[in-house]
């Protein structure tokens, strides 16, 4: 086995001779090209102002927790403490949740023009302060800050933008003539998008009239907390937005409160089960957004290079810290030579390092739990037989990584095809027909997301049609677009976010 993912472990060759890392990359031409250094690129972290500690937001003021608790969040690529934040009891849930019940008569009254005009306000502050916002992102969660740039901020404010512009219009949105929102949403989200997934959450509960109490991740609280600015920016009034910081038992504490009438839940499908059951019986409404094991599948008339490209966007995106990455890749047998051959040639010029650096393509995982958990699945990949490949490339000495890997020789009753591993873990399988094809996309627990590759349009549409999972991507993956819904079949979850029916979850229909 390798041990490119033991942190620390160096390779011996010179820097700028080795592909794959900051320092060096092959040419862009074809053939064998000279290497040739990158200078470092950093983002300045002078943008953003963290302060040493924050406290809980609730009711428009920040407060200490009850019981003065605090925790401490760290930037996954180099493990330096960026600050304390309060961690949020069941006292402050109680707070919190009296806070969005005080705001929300005077909220969901509002006419739907007038939440519009703070949800406007709101997308305008982010895009404002979207490089601020960017750089914290990738501070708090290791990201590459060219993510967070181009992808989650632009997205973001999409978001809000979107659901601003439903505000005033919910009476033509097909769910009757008066839809009358839940009341107040408590909602839990996930690291590994922080920012984007309160965005999914916050924007399309406020937008139809409900008040929110919203508990981030406990590795990546900072974003939320400067949401919470955006928010006093914005002159939203008091209650109508409350963000608790916290562990898990802030987030079951916030599920189970009885005054909560409406629950939001993005994150793995283990909590969700619990919430479910937490739930089960009470008049509360429910979305679930749990895990996934993507199939992208390729034909063999699809385009190689760009098969790659979206085989590579598809898992190695965000560390493949992804509900919807595309971790199976289903390669039609007579091609999978060819095609894992411009895979493995094209992995090896990723470059793995610094987050805050602007020609990073794979940044730190989020959380030594997190890399400990995908260090556990692949070595249950090569003990049970499937072949392990890792790009070639250095890890930094400290902070959380994990080189991008590829199995082959895999089968279906493998753990590494079965199992979500959420992180830069991609597991290979073979197909002859498109009915194997279909079949094998659809043995999995969950069903989420899934790609097709292939030039004929009609067998896109009869593949689509045949796979279960919420969003079938064809010829591109990991497109992402707040006027279309997401979400799953199966232990995926259910539910849809984003588009007009993402409004149905917040609305009493
Ligand atoms: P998690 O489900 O434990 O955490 C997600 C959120 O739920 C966090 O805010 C957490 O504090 C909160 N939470 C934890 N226990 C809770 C409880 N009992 N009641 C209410 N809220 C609770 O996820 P994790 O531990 O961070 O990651 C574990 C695995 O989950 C990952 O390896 C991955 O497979 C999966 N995951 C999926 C997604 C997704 O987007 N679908 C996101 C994160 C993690
Ligand atoms: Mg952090």
């Amino acid at each position: 086995m390798t041990t490119n993912q033991t942190k620390g472990k160096k390779k011996q060759e010179p820097a700028a001779e080795r592909p794959g890392t900051a320092a060096a990359r092959p040419g862009r031409s074809g053939g064998p090209s000279p290497l040739f250094a990158y200078a470092p690129a950093p983002e300045s972290r002078t943008v953003v102002d963290i302060a040493p500690s924050y406290g809980l937001f609730v009711d428009g003021e920040f407060t200490e927790a009850a019981d003065g608790r605090v925790f401490k969040t760290v930037s996954p690529a180099t493990e330096e403490v960026l600050s304390e934040v309060a961690r949020a009891g069941a006292a402050d849930v109680d707070r919190a949740v009296g806070a969005a019940r005080r705001a929300f008569p005077a909220w969901s009254a509002l006419p739907g023009a007038e939440r519009a005009k703070y949800l406007f306000r709101i997308a305008r502050i982010i895009q404002e302060r979207s490089r601020e916002l960017a750089v914290l992102e990738t501070l708090d969660n290791g990201k590459p800050i060219r993510e967070t740039r181009d992808a989650d901020l632009p997205l973001v404010a999409a978001h809000f933008f979107y659901y601003a512009g439903w505000a005033d219009k919910l009476r033509h949105a097909g769910f009757g003539p008066e839809p009358r929102p839940l009341g107040v949403a408590g909602q839990v989200i996930p690291w590994n998008f922080p920012l984007l997934m309160l965005a999914w959450k916050v924007a399309p509960a406020l937008a139809t009239g409900n008040t929110v109490v919203l508990k981030p991740a406990e590795t990546t609280p900072l974003s939320a907390l400067f949401f919470a600015d955006v928010c006093r920016q914005a002159g939203l009034p008091r209650g109508v937005v409350n963000i608790l910081p916290g562990y898990g038992d802030t987030g079951a504490a916030l599920v189970a409160h009885p005054d909560v009438d409406k629950v939001a839940f993005t994150g793995s499908t283990a909590v969700g089960k619990e919430i479910a059951r937490t739930v089960a019986g009470t008049r509360k409404k429910l979305t679930l957004e749990l895990g996934g094991k993507g199939a992208n599948i390729v034909f063999d008339d699809a385009p190689v290079d760009q098969a790659v490209e979206g085989i590579v966007g598809g898992i190695f995106f965000n560390q493949g810290q992804v509900c919807c990455a595309g971790s199976r890749l289903l390669v039609q047998e007579s091609i999978a030579d060819e095609l894992l051959a411009s895979l493995k040639r094209r992995l090896t010029t990723l470059r793995l390092g610094d987050p805050l650096d602007k020609n990073t393509d794979i940044g730190a995982i989020n959380s030594a739990e997190q890399l400990a958990r995908i260090t556990a699945l692949a070595e249950t990949g090569e003990a049970e037989g499937a072949e392990r490949w890792t790009a070639p490339c250095d890890l930094p000495s400290s902070g959380y990584w994990f080189a991008p890997t590829l199995f082959t020789n895999v089968t279906q009753a493998h753990t590494v095809a079965r199992d979500e591993i959420f992180g830069p873990v991609l597991s290979v399988l073979t197909f002859r027909t498109p009915d194997e094809a279909v079949a094998k996309a659809n043995n999995s627990q969950y069903g989420l997301s899934a790609g097709v590759w292939t030039e004929k349009g009609s067998r896109i549409l009869a593949v689509a049609n045949k796979l279960r999972a919420g969003v079938v991507w064809s010829n591109t993956f990991n497109k992402f677009d707040p006027t279309s819904p997401f979400g799953g079949y199966k232990e995926s979850g259910f539910g849809r976010e984003g588009g007009r029916h993402g409004l149905e979850a917040y609305l009493d229909v």
